[in-house]
């Protein structure tokens, strides 16, 4: 059974490469190469024609941890990766958009829900896939939402009925579990952790 675990994970990492392949400059259409540009300490693509240096970044996830009362929203997820697990409402930012705009569209398109009060709520990091999540706690504007065209159902749940073995990712596993510990101090701070993912631990 453990072993059927780590076999998983293994299929499901090289949908996640440490450096995204670059053949071709999005420039100008050379073949790109890779060295450590002058004054630089590390390889990039770079594009000898056009001398542009192909610079690759962490991408920022922006999502809600939405509540309504007690009640806590959870979208169950219609594609992959994790399709049929639950998460958190919550995608890649936009160009032109705050991390807070972010989430909120998030939530809206993915579990059709409004949100108010937002704060940020965790930063965490997730280097081997070069993301970091930023999560907001936010109440829901009213008891109204429905399954977007990328969830196959939204629902509200109380703790006891948290699905915790049908969790689509690890950060969402972890805010939820902060979130529940906060609730019972009724303090929330703003979390920024590390997570690392390593294929003898689920
Ligand atoms: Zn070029």
């Amino acid at each position: 059974m453990a072993f059927t675990i780590i076999f998983k994970y293994y299929s499901e990492q090289p949908v996640y490469p440490f450096k995204n392949q670059m053949i071709y400059c999005s420039n100008c259409g050379t073949r790109v190469i890779e060295k450590v540009p002058a004054g630089d300490n590390r390889q990039r693509y770079v594009c000898d024609a056009c001398e542009t240096i192909h610079y690759q970044n962490p991408k920022i996830v922006a999502g809600c941890v939405p509540v309504w009362e007690n009640r806590l929203l959870l979208c169950r997820r219609a594609i992959e990766p994790r399709y049929g697990l639950w998460t958190l409402p919550a995608g890649f930012m936009e160009n032109g958009e705050s991390t807070e705009q972010a989430a909120a569209r998030e939530t809206q398109e993915e579990a059709g829900a409004v949100v108010k009060d937002m704060a940020l709520y965790g930063v965490f990091s997730i280097p081997q896939i070069n993301q970091v999540y930023m999560m907001f706690r936010a109440q829901l504007a009213a008891e109204d939402y429905h399954a977007g065209a990328e969830s196959l159902d939204v629902r509200l749940f109380h703790e006891h009925e948290i699905p915790w073995d049908e969790l689509a990712f690890p950060v969402v596993k972890l805010t939820l579990e902060r979130y529940y510990n906060d609730i019972k101090n009724s303090h929330f701070p703003v979390h920024v952790e590390d997570i690392f993912r390593h294929p003898a631990r689920k």
